[in-house]
């Protein structure tokens, strides 16, 4: 079954009298475990279609459907939960809170969703086990390096078993060896739990290396490539 799925969607942004057209007819399909890049320069719209991908913004024309349900016909609620449980989310900054610890950021998504404390937090320890920072569960991020931010980011982006994780440059602010480092081990455990993993990029090698690639020039897909 498809995780992610759109036929021609569209975006314009409309502020203040002004419509700057970004998106336009946008069709494509992202199969369940798949691992897809989103290829482009900046503005040329990746970061908007991911938004729509995920819910957090409305096409001007078009429908998205997650696991066959069209976003739309979803209320706020129903869509925040939605991205609680189904959907894991990386950006280029790590965006952890800074008042709580490594432990917490990670286990703050079940934490959410209505899980205890106790069992949260055991889920969350297994997370950072698998990211490699055992040793610093009780850190806070003030505390971390920029690599290690990012894994406990991948762990809380990964804690739910989300069926995608949506990743938006999540190595941009990193060095060349801590950006290779965070995309094999964001590669390796969404093969290992089979999550859909979609990437928007403007790095080439890094989108090679993915399923597929899909390429985006001022708001349109250019072409369907197959990667390795
Ligand atoms: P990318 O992620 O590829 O850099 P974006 O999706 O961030 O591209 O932006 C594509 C275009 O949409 C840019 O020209 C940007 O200025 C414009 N844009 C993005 N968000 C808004 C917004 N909220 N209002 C108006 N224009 C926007
Ligand atoms: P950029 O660096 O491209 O400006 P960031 O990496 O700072 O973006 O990511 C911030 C993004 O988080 C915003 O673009 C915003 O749309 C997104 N966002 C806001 N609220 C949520 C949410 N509840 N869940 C997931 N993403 C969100």
């Amino acid at each position: 079954q498809d995780v992610l799925y759109c036929q021609h969607i569209s975006k314009t942004y409309n502020d203040a009298g002004n419509t700057t057209p970004v998106l336009h007819d946008i069709s494509l399909a992202i199969h369940g475990g798949e691992h897809v890049a989103i290829l482009g320069s900046s503005g040329s719209g990746k970061s908007t279609l991911l938004h729509l991908l995920a819910g957090l913004d409305s096409p001007s024309e078009g429908d998205v459907y997650f696991l066959g349900e069209n976003l739309a016909s979803l209320s706020p609620s129903q869509l925040a939960e939605l991205r609680n449980k189904k959907m894991g989310f990386i950006y280029q900054f790590h965006h952890l809170l800074a008042e709580f610890t490594a432990l917490e950021n990670v286990a703050m998504p079940l934490r959410i969703g209505g899980m205890s404390a106790e069992k949260a937090n055991e889920k969350a320890a297994q997370l950072l086990n698998d990211v490699g920072l055992s040793h610093r569960r009780e850190h806070m991020p003030s505390a971390l390096s920029g690599g290690e931010r990012q894994r406990v980011a991948i762990a809380r982006a990964l804690v739910n078993n989300p069926t995608v994780v949506l990743a938006d440059e999540p190595t941009g602010n990193l060095d060349d060896s801590t950006g290779e480092q965070i995309y094999q081990l964001l590669k390796k455990l969404s093969k290992e739990k089979q999550t859909a993993f979609v990437v928007v990029t403007h790095d080439t090698s890094l989108a090679a290396r993915m399923d597929r690639v899909l390429s985006i020039k001022d708001g349109e897909l250019l072409a369907n490539q197959t990667g390795r």
